[in-house]
């Protein structure tokens, strides 16, 4: 047995061990077929139905009305910040974008390439500690689409409530905290979520999109950011990201195995709660999120002294506790700790925190 870190890294994170040694065993011979996934025509009989499994398990994870499609893109999130803007704001539209750190400002300027934003509430006022309640919010009365992102990866702030938008299509950036816990997807007009944080290996983005939105993209929209020719072709209008959709549908599978979302988010409170209660109990550590807007995923924290940051993340690498080291625009130490990081690891890193605490403190 090699020997496995805990690794809180933001992303690409850690996947759960089962799955890489699962994806050992299979790497050179897939089900006695003689080659890798990675070498399979992506029109075989084969991989495609390793794809249709991939696609019902996250559609089973999810409970996704059938009236969604499921698509399996490349590009990552990022290239989201443009397809959604290029597909559904007409040119002589409005967007509502709410701003709640790093990842929805990038939203916000990639879509004001294409068309008129409307940034509806910011959580700027708050020092980005906090997110606008919607009485706060100024939406305009004929959006295009409401869009906000579920959990902001770097700041540590995540929504704890689903912004209610009527008629208006609601989008959601869930990078950072899609399959954590369970979602009512009828809420949504679309989903997307890089893989690289809770779903599999990073390039890969996953989109829940509701049917009624395809069929409106701009003329200009190249055919590759086309939802609907993503749709129409079972997301192989070109050739997919095999080997990453395969290992995403290795993981949709482990979390069935381990009781689904349901489970993930008992065991995701349990993680968050130690970890925030132990940063609370001492004066040492610091989190400035209001509590009601703390991630559960990302959890960004500050040493009393940040001279001592070096020697933190040193002592911490000594242990096999690896990638602490905070966003480089956030600063401090930043323990991500997704769907594949157990209590196990919560529990050697608070351990670490505490024994770093009363050597410095
Ligand atoms: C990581 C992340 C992104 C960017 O993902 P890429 O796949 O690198 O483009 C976007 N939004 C959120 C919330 C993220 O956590």
């Amino acid at each position: 047995m090699s020997k496995r870190a805990h690794n809180f890294c933001a992303g690409p994170a850690a996947l759960p061990t089962a799955v890489l040694e699962r994806a050992q065993a299979e790497m050179l011979d897939w089900n006695g077929l003689g080659v890798s996934v990675m070498e399979m025509s992506h029109r075989s009989d084969e991989y495609v139905a390793i794809a249709e499994k991939a696609e019902r398990d996250f559609r089973d994870l999810l409970s996704v009305p059938s009236d969604y499609k499921v698509l399996f893109l490349q590009g990552g999130a990022s290239q989201q910040f443009a397809e959604v803007a290029l597909n559904l704001l007409p040119e002589d539209g409005v967007a509502d974008y709410i701003d709640t750190g790093i990842w929805s400002r990038k939203a916000i300027d990639e879509a004001r390439r294409y068309g008129a934003v409307n940034v509806a509430a910011s959580a700027k006022p708050y020092d980005y500690f906090a997110i606008p309640g919607q009485n706060e919010w100024k939406l305009s009365a004929n959006a295009a689409y409401v869009h906000y992102a579920s959990n902001e990866t770097i700041g540590g702030l995540q929504f704890d409530w689903v912004p209610q938008t009527g008629d208006v299509p609601l989008v959601v950036d869930m990078s950072s905290d899609i399959l954590s816990r369970p979602v009512d997807v009828s809420q949504y007009g679309l989903i997307y979520a890089g893989a690289q944080k809770n779903i599999g290996p990073s390039g890969l983005v996953v989109v829940a999109i509701r049917e009624d939105l395809l069929g409106r993209a701009r003329s200009v929209c190249p055919t590759m950011l086309n939802y609907k020719t993503s749709a129409d072709n079972g997301s192989m209008y070109n050739t997919p990201a095999t080997y990453s959709w395969y290992l995403s549908g290795l993981v949709f599978e482990w979390l069935k195995e381990q009781g689904g979302v349901e489970a993930m988010e008992k065991r995701n409170r349990a993680k968050k709660d130690l970890l925030y209660k132990a940063i609370d109990a001492s004066d040492f550590y610091t989190n400035p999120i209001q509590l009601a807007n703390r991630s559960w995923m990302n959890i960004p924290f500050r040493l009393a002294d940040e001279k001592l940051d070096k020697a933190f993340l040193a002592g911490a690498d000594a242990r096999g506790l690896l990638n602490l080291k905070g966003h480089r625009s956030v600063g401090g130490m930043r323990a991500s700790i997704y769907n594949a990081t157990g209590l196990d690891a919560v529990e050697a890193l608070i351990a670490y925190m505490a024994e770093f605490e009363k050597e410095h403190a």
